[in-house]
């Protein structure tokens, strides 16, 4: 059998480590890029370097930005009254993507996973209740995804509300998303349902 030579196999190998791509996947990958121009393939590089070096996790909501502090945290007509959660940072972006959620953000960045030995200190949850407990927060949307994760993970959180100072109203989005659904790929009519049926959860 012929062997790939060693620079495809590099490029070959890097794509496999990426979530969803096989060793078919990864070869199919590779030997495209081969027939693109090298702009093409150098405008990617330099894309891909520039991501960590340029890219910032902001320190308020740990959604990404270009600043310690995401656009969205520095913009000064967001109602700070209410927080998003999510599971990732391009939750977010599928959410404002419909346009309709003026509130905050919070990136918890997973779920609690016992199989994966994820708990919840893996997570962004203590500096939730921080933030929650300076005060003025009205209303915390849990939007994890509804899958057996999320939904353990949210009432993990609510659970973590209620034995703190919170007041406010703690809801659900609505069941517009089906079971094991995920946030970053529904659609945007969905999405805006989900947001507007969310309910409040009950003890
Ligand atoms: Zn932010």
């Amino acid at each position: 059998m012929k062997k790939i030579p060693v620079a495809m196999q590099e490029v070959i190998d890097n794509f496999e480590r990426l979530p969803g791509i096989g060793p078919k996947s990864a070869q199919r990958l590779a030997f495209y890029l081969l027939s693109v121009p090298e702009t093409v393939t150098d405008d990617m590089g330099e894309a891909i370097k520039n991501l960590k070096k340029k890219i910032k996790i902001c320190r308020e909501c740990f959604g990404v930005g270009e600043d310690e502090l995401c656009e969205i945290c520095s913009d000064s007509s967001r109602d700070r009254k209410i927080i998003c959660v999510v599971e990732r940072a391009d939750e977010v972006m599928a959410i404002e993507a419909v346009g309709n959620f003026k509130g905050v953000y919070h990136v918890l960045g997973g779920v609690i996973n016992p199989l994966e030995h994820i708990g919840p200190e893996d997570l962004k949850i203590k500096e939730l209740i921080k933030r929650i407990e300076v005060g003025g927060v009205e209303e915390v949307i849990l939007a994890t995804n509804p899958t057996i994760e999320g939904e353990g993970t949210a009432l993990y959180i609510k659970k973590k509300l209620e034995e703190s100072d919170f007041k406010g109203k703690i809801s659900r989005i609505g069941s517009g998303l089906p079971m094991g659904a995920e946030l970053g790929f529904a659609d945007q009519v969905t999405l805006s349902r989900a947001f507007e049926g969310r309910r409040e959860m009950n003890v």
